[in-house]
């Protein structure tokens, strides 16, 4: 699909040769690229990726695609939210020069691949716990993006702080020379982090969604009150989220940034993770304590 002279968009199907062919034209050269990877169904907090993305290379390519490997048995691979052809015109508006969207033949021709990426210990922490083999999942298609893409740097979210802490880690310790960044949770005006599963939610688990948010920030302000104790500080976020009838912790915990190990005692830069189901819906959020505050996206406006 081409979107006039400055926008090329690879969509779908046999296309690893359409896919090298714009690598080649974005680079012209020495051109660097940026890499976004999502799930598709964008929201600002995708849109704020390629905002960044764009300040770290010379173009951005968005890829999109519900990564089956990642999902769990029970887990809403079917159910979860597809946009492409919005995803596309949102993605390009927003300057991205190109968005991968293959088809799951395109990216898995084994159906499932032999050789995976296995995240080790720190996988097995916070909401590796709950979703075994969520994060083998994950490493496995940032890897095989790498690969395919090639990218300078890729940008990732903060709202999936295990996450960006793994992709971090694996391109270390594989050596896989892609730079990693990592950009702050974008909001809606009152708190609730963006995510593409918040369209699961009924008016009032949304209502009730928020209580994810003030909890964090609720313990987050006891910390810069000077409280420390990880127990009063996880006390505090489970007395605020027993309010919300919709809401259901799976965990909560303070850990080190940057092992995942549980602390007893905050330091600031420490990181406050937490999953909560509201209804059916599983959402996750974290503070890191004594940061600067998240961005949040004005009243009213929609991706
Ligand atoms: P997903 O499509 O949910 O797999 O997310 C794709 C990327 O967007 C990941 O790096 C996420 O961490 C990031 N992301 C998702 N939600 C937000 C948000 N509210 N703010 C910033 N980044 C986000």
């Amino acid at each position: 699909v081409s979107l006039g002279p400055t926008l090329s968009v690879v969509t779908v199907a046999d296309s690893r040769e359409a896919l090298e062919k714009e690598l080649a034209t974005l680079r012209g050269g020495s051109g660097t690229v940026a890499l976004v990877p999502t799930m598709g169904a964008l929201h600002e907090g995708h849109l704020t990726l390629i905002d960044r993305a764009k300040e770290l290379a010379d173009s951005v390519a968005v890829s999109v695609f519900v990564n089956r490997l990642q999902f769990g048995p029970n887990e809403d691979f079917r159910t979860y939210p597809r946009a492409l052809e919005r995803d596309v015109r949102l993605a390009t508006e927003r300057g991205a020069r190109l968005v991968f969207a293959p088809d799951e033949t395109v990216m898995y021709p084994r159906a499932t691949p032999d050789i995976q990426v296995e995240p080790g210990r720190l996988g097995d922490r916070l909401c590796g716990a709950f979703r075994p083999g969520h994060f083998r999942g994950v490493l496995t298609v940032v890897a095989k993006l790498f690969g395919l893409l090639r990218p300078d740097v890729a940008i990732f979210g903060r709202k999936d702080y295990q996450q960006a802490l793994l992709i971090r880690r694996m391109v270390e310790d594989l050596d896989l020379g892609v730079r990693i960044e990592v950009a702050p949770t974008v909001r809606e005006h009152d708190g609730l982090a963006l995510s593409s599963r918040n369209a699961y939610l009924s008016a009032p688990e949304r209502a009730d969604a928020l209580g994810l948010w003030r909890a964090l920030d609720a313990a987050d302000r006891l910390f810069r009150g000077g409280e420390v104790r990880s127990q009063s500080l996880l006390a505090a976020f489970q007395e605020r989220i027993a309010a919300h009838a919709h809401l259901a912790p799976q965990y909560v915990e303070i850990v080190h940034p940057d092992t995942l190990t549980p602390l007893e005692s905050a330091v600031p830069g420490a990181v406050m993770a937490a999953a909560v189901f509201c209804g059916s819906t599983r959402l996750i959020d974290n503070v890191v304590f004594g940061a600067a505050a998240d961005p949040r996206i004005a009243v009213g406006s929609r991706a």
